[in-house]
């Protein structure tokens, strides 16, 4: 194990008192008592080398002991602890971030003080593409004009001419670490392109991308197994995010529809399918639950439906569409087991047999436990049996 000198005080990496292989231990036998009684639990599925694997980064900045300082929030506060290289971070990242504090005072950037609202740098995120090498740099700050945006830009890129894109985005709420409505593009394109799984995808600041571009890989080729496509198939990529795991279901399927809530998502989505040349899946920007519920209602069938809620699992009214649509398959990924266990029990009364269940982790050294679940229609099943 590296020796973390933030340890102590950073609570980003909850599992850093055990070696690797004692964490993975550690979340295959919390995948086993929460999801055990449904189906057995294949063994989770660790990384090779288990640093340096975010490939995003967002780091909160603060004025303190006379410099500037930033780092990762404390957990359950709003406590700033100064971080200047972190092991879980991309190769690289920690040198802009340290150019950025050396920068900002002779550019007369002040960093945003959440309790008197005074100063303006709030945090900066960070976003690589681990394959194209594209990096992204936002600058979240407060309301207010970026006065020396363009010198400081123009520094900024001398020193790291690897950055590709920069970003300013102003949040003007008390909520830290948040992206705003308002971005202006500073320099490049305002995205970074990645490859997964053989495919290209575009990502805008406020789009959800994978934080584990190499256990991502690994995650939607279990995604695309248990999936079992022939080509016939209508799927449904339920919380789609930029289209990722749409598109690689898409040339084995006869067409995939793809749901997200938020525009920003939605539209680089579509880009990514123009993108890749994928003329078969379709994106809508519309609440999960909603779109599920219309879509029952309007008597429409899908074969195959994935869903990638976020922690809070899937809503009832999603799961209540999702039994009346009936697939014959369901993938769900899950980065919460526990809301996973809940729905997992709703989907099993009603008509859906667990047939695997794969842990896969994507955020070695923390408490995250990501896993991937295979359930089939059993009436299925109970008409084969019949027709044998
Ligand atoms: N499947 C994608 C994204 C998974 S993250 C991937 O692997 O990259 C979960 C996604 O659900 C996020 O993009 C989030 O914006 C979206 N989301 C959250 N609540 C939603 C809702 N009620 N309806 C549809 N999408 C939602």
């Amino acid at each position: 194990m590296k020796n973390c000198p933030y340890a102590k005080k950073c609570s980003g990496c909850q599992l850093q008192n055990l070696s690797y292989k004692e964490q993975l231990s550690m979340k295959q036998v919390k995948l086993i008592k929460l999801l055990g009684k449904f189906c057995h639990v294949d063994e989770i599925i660790g990384m090779d080398e288990p640093y340096y694997y975010r490939n995003k980064i967002q780091s909160a900045f603060t004025f303190k002991n006379g410099r500037l300082q930033s780092g990762l929030y404390q957990s359950a506060t709003y406590k700033i602890v100064p971080v200047e290289s972190c092991f879980l971070e991309a190769k690289g990242t920690d040198e802009i971030l340290k150019t950025v504090r050396q920068l900002c005072p002779s550019f007369k950037i002040k960093a945003y003080d959440l309790n008197t609202g005074s100063g303006f740098l709030r945090h900066v995120l960070i976003r690589k593409g681990f394959l194209s090498g594209e990096i992204m740099v936002v600058f979240v700050t407060a309301k207010g004009d970026f006065k020396s945006k363009r010198s400081f830009i123009n520094e900024l890129l001398r020193r790291h001419p690897e950055i590709t894109t920069v970003v300013w985005n102003v949040n003007p709420t008390s909520t830290p670490l948040m992206l705003g409505e308002y971005s202006e593009v500073l320099y490049g394109n305002g995205y970074i392109t990645d490859t997964l799984c053989g495919l290209n995808f575009r990502i805008s600041p406020r789009s959800f991308y994978q934080v584990n571009p190499i256990q991502t890989e690994k995650l939607y080729t279990l995604a695309k197994e248990f999936a079992s496509l022939t080509g016939k198939e209508t799927v449904i990529d339920a919380y789609s995010g930029t289209g990722t795991i749409g598109m690689t279901l898409a040339e084995g399927a006869k067409e995939v529809i793809g749901v997200e809530i938020n525009s920003d998502a939605v539209k680089d989505a579509k880009e990514n399918a123009k993108l890749n040349g994928i003329k078969n899946i379709k994106f809508y920007n519309e609440d999960a639950g909603n779109f599920m519920c219309e879509m029952a209602s309007k008597g429409i069938s899908a074969d195959v439906v994935v869903t990638d809620p976020p922690r809070a699992g899937c809503s009832m009214q999603f799961l209540r569409s999702l039994i009346a649509l009936s697939p014959k398959r369901i993938v769900y990924i899950s980065c919460n087991p526990e809301t996973l266990a809940r729905d997992l029990a709703t989907l099993t009364k009603n008509g859906y047999k667990v047939k695997k269940i794969q842990g896969v982790d994507m955020f070695p050294h923390t408490s995250h436990v990501e896993s991937v679940v295979c359930l089939t229609r059993r009436l299925d099943n109970e008409l084969r049996e019949r027709v044998n």
